[in-house]
């Protein structure tokens, strides 16, 4: 049976390439960065070389990059070390309510030490407008937190729109671009954060390495001490395979971003066209064409997104109900729940995410199996649709 992968939001598969570039740092290269000898310079050439690397994807100065564990550390160590560097000026975020967990996890440790955090509602397409976040700005707010692409619906946030206008007011700006990064631009100019999060392994990079953009001069208190490595703003010996990786990966991603915006947007398009129109009662989930261009979340009416998605696994065919980290756990979609989503169509959504590995017979393998998988639960369930 072929076995098809439409979960890329959830990780996608090393390039060759990276890997290539990785092995070398495991076996005769393996020297610790900080150490002064041979075996130390090399290894601090090739991460200094990856911290270009991954500068040049996002059009910012290679100190500005802290390299971290992933996504997850990355979020963490922007919303609490911001929020402890700036605690005396005052007590006050803004973030959204469909944020990821590693954002919203931490506001919440936040309001256990004394900050407050206003969480912002998205629509029913998934969008904040740039309105409901300058009105939701006060004069003690420090932070805003708000995603550049949702993991759930891949729906934009409208951080271009309210970066600039937020500097103004002098209030730090962090945006988890953990699923833009490859997808869309990005270019912390053009958007004018203070912090940028993103995570290797969701662009053909290895799991477990991320960086944190850190503006010169923004105010950050480090989460992890130790032994003063990443100017004093990350403690632990480099990661240097992974972090190698997360440098070939942002190479690769720079130069394949048309073929995302191209090739696989009309991959995703042809996929999603073909599944509403062989599907009756299906809905998309979010903005239509404010969104990133390999992903679509949708709901078929009377069937239950866990169980089609263990079906669909059953015919070959990975895809998720939402967020990987929540899988396991059948608690409803916290993203489709905070746009306000019917309860039924909460529960019958399913995220399909491509990728740049993605053929076209995976789409038509997919194309051919979803539609007969999903009138067979509905069948079984005795819903019948005309
Ligand atoms: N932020 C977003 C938007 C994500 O999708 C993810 C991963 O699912 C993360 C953060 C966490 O990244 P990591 O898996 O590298 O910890």
């Amino acid at each position: 049976m072929p076995r098809v992968y439409l979960d890329n939001n959830a990780t996608t598969a090393v390039d060759r390439l990276v890997l290539e570039e990785m092995q070398p740092f495991f076996l005769e290269r393996f020297g610790n960065p900080s150490s002064i000898h041979a075996y130390g310079q090399e290894a601090r050439r090739a991460v200094e070389e990856a911290r270009e690397r991954v500068a040049s994807l996002i059009s910012c100065e290679p100190p500005e990059i802290v390299f971290t564990s992933g996504g997850t550390e990355a979020d963490n160590a922007a919303v609490i070390g911001a929020a402890r560097a700036l605690g005396g000026r005052g007590r006050h975020i803004v973030t959204c309510m469909a944020e990821h967990p590693a954002v919203l996890r931490a506001c919440e440790f936040l309001e256990t030490q004394g900050y407050e955090v206003s969480y912002l509602q998205p629509g029913t397409d998934g969008a904040i407008s740039p309105e409901a976040v300058l009105t939701a700005v006060r004069d003690d707010t420090i932070l805003v937190s708000l995603m550049a692409a949702n993991n759930e619906t891949g729906v934009l946030g409208p951080i271009a729109e309210v970066g600039p206008k937020l500097k103004e007011r002098g209030i730090v700006v962090h945006t988890d671009a953990v699923q833009a990064i490859g997808k869309v631009p990005v270019h912390v100019e053009d958007w004018q954060v203070d912090l940028l999060s993103l995570s290797a392994h969701k662009f053909h990079g290895p799991k477990g390495v991320g960086a944190l953009y850190v503006r010169r001069g923004t105010p950050l208190a480090p989460l992890l001490l130790g032994g003063g490595q990443e100017r004093g703003l990350r403690g632990g010996t480099l990661n240097t395979p992974g972090i190698v990786g997360l440098g070939k990966a942002a190479e690769l991603a720079g130069r394949y971003l048309p073929e995302m915006e191209g090739r696989v947007r009309s991959l995703r398009d042809g996929l999603e066209e073909g599944l509403i129109s062989r599907i009756v009662d299906t809905q998309r989930n979010g903005h239509p064409e404010n969104r990133l261009p390999h992903v679509m979340n949708l709901s078929f009416s009377g069937v239950h997104g866990e169980a089609l998605t263990i079906s669909l696994d059953l015919q070959g065919v990975a895809v998720s109900t939402g967020a990987a980290c929540h899988s396991g756990s059948v608690a409803p979609s916290h993203v489709l729940v905070a746009m306000g989503l019917p309860a039924d169509r909460v529960q019958g959504a399913l995220r399909i995410s491509l990728s740049r590995l993605t053929t076209p017979k995976e789409i038509d393998t997919a194309l051919a199996v979803i539609p007969g998988v999903v009138h067979r639960l509905r069948e079984a369930a005795g819903v019948r649709f005309f």
